[in-house]
């Protein structure tokens, strides 16, 4: 049935949209805290080594 491809379709869209929007999260190496967008250094220490979380 088409409406069953339809839904499928478009929970996979979702799924992808919900992946892009956690894609860009880093943790600073020094202090730990969470940077949530894609800034050069942390916000609290200012560090820079930010690594990026899964
Ligand atoms: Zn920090």
């Amino acid at each position: 049935m088409n409406l069953f491809r339809d839904l499928g379709k478009r929970a996979e869209k979702l799924k992808q949209q919900v992946a892009a929007s956690d894609e860009k999260t880093y943790r600073c190496a020094d202090c730990g805290t969470e940077v949530r967008t894609d800034r050069e250094a942390c916000p609290d220490c200012g560090g820079d080594d930010l690594r990026r979380v899964q």
